[in-house]
C-alpha cells in the first residue's frame, strides 16, 4: 500500500528526514515512537504532502503510484488521511456540513456526482453509532470550543466517514488526557480492516496499550533506528529512549 524508500527531507533548508525506508501493507498498524524532534511529525506532514516540506531525496509510493509531486488534497482523494487536517474553528459550519462538503469533494475529484443526502444520512447514522457520537455533537460549529476529547471525537468521525486507506494519526502530547486516548484508540479499532492501514505517531507507550500495532519503529535524528513488535513498545516506556540512541551510535 506505502512504501517509502529512502526518503530525505527537509524544512526551510534543515535536513529532518535522512533515509527513511517504511512499507505498510493493507491491514497493518504500524507506530512510529521517538524522542521529541526526531521528526515523527515531520514526516506524517511530507507523507501526508504538506507544502512546507521538501523531499530532497528517495520516494513515496502509494499502491504503486509515485506521490511525491502531488498536493495534500489529491492525496486526500487518494485515500491518505491525516489527523489535523483541519485544525481551525469554523464557526456556524456544523461537524456534519464539514464532513459532507469533504465527502462530496472527494466524489467530485473522483469523477463521481454528489453523494444522495439519504444516502449521506444513512452514513452518518451508521459512523455515528458505530463510534457513539450522539447527534448534539454533530451539529456543534466546528472545532469550536472543543475539548481536547471532542477533537478527538471529531477527527475520528472524520476518518470514519471518508474511509480513508491510509490514516496517519499524529498524536502530539497536547490534550492527550485518557478520555482522549480512549477515544483514538476506540475508532482506530472499530475501523481497522484488512483493506486499510493506520499509522499511528505517539511517543506515549499507553496509547499502544489500547491500540496494538503490529510493528512499532523507533525514529531518531531522521532515521528509524529500530523495529520491533509491541514489546519494542513496553521496553522503551520500561527503559526511554536513550539506550536505543547508544545503540545507534556504537
Ligand atoms: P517530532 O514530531 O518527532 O517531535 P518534528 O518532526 O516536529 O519532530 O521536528 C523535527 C525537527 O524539525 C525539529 O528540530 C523541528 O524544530 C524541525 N521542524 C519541524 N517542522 C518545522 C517547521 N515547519 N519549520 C522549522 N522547523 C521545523
Ligand atoms: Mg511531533
Ligand atoms: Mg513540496
Amino acid at each position: 500500500m506505502l512504501k517509502i524508500k529512502n526518503l530525505h527531507a527537509s524544512v526551510e533548508d534543515k535536513a529532518i528526514l535522512k533515509g527513511i525506508d517504511l512499507h505498510v501493507r493493507p491491514g497493518e498498524v504500524h507506530a512510529i515512537m521517538g524522542p521529541n524532534g526526531s521528526g515523527k511529525s515531520t514526516l506524517a506532514s511530507v507523507i501526508a504532502g504538506k507544502e512546507e516540506y521538501e523531499v530532497d531525496e528517495g520516494e513515496i509510493i502509494l499502491d504503486g503510484e509515485n506521490i511525491d509531486e502531488l498536493g495534500p488534497e489529491e492525496r486526500a482523494h487518494k485515500g491518505v488521511f491525516m489527523s489535523f487536517q483541519y485544525p481551525v474553528e469554523i464557526p456556524g459550519v456544523s461537524v456534519t456540513n464539514f464532513i459532507k462538503t469533504a465527502i462530496n469533494e472527494t466524489r467530485k475529484a473522483q469523477g463521481l456526482e454528489d453523494m444522495p443526502a439519504n444516502e449521506m444520512l444513512k452514513l452518518i447514522r451508521e459512523k455515528s453509532e458505530l463510534l457513539d457520537i450522539d447527534r448534539k455533537f454533530l451539529s456543534r460549529s466546528l472545532n469550536e470550543g472543543f475539548s481536547g476529547g471532542e477533537k478527538k471525537r471529531n477527527e475520528i468521525f472524520q476518518m470514519a466517514m471518508l474511509e480513508p486507506k491510509l490514516a496517519i494519526l499524529d498524536e502530539t502530547d497536547s490534550g492527550l488526557d485518557i478520555d482522549a486516548l480512549r477515544i483514538v484508540a476506540n475508532g482506530v479499532n472499530k475501523l481497522k480492516s484488512e483493506d486499510n492501514a493506520v499509522i499511528v505517531i505517539t511517543h506515549y507507550q499507553r496509547l499502544l496499550d489500547y491500540i496494538v500495532p503490529d510493528f512499532v519503529h523507533v525514529l531518531h535524528n531522521g532515521r528509524i533506528v529500530k523495529t520491533g513488535t509491541k514489546d519494542l513498545a513496553h521496553e522503551l516506556e520500561a527503559k526511554g529512549y536513550d539506550w536505543v540512541k547508544e545503540e545507534v551510535n556504537a
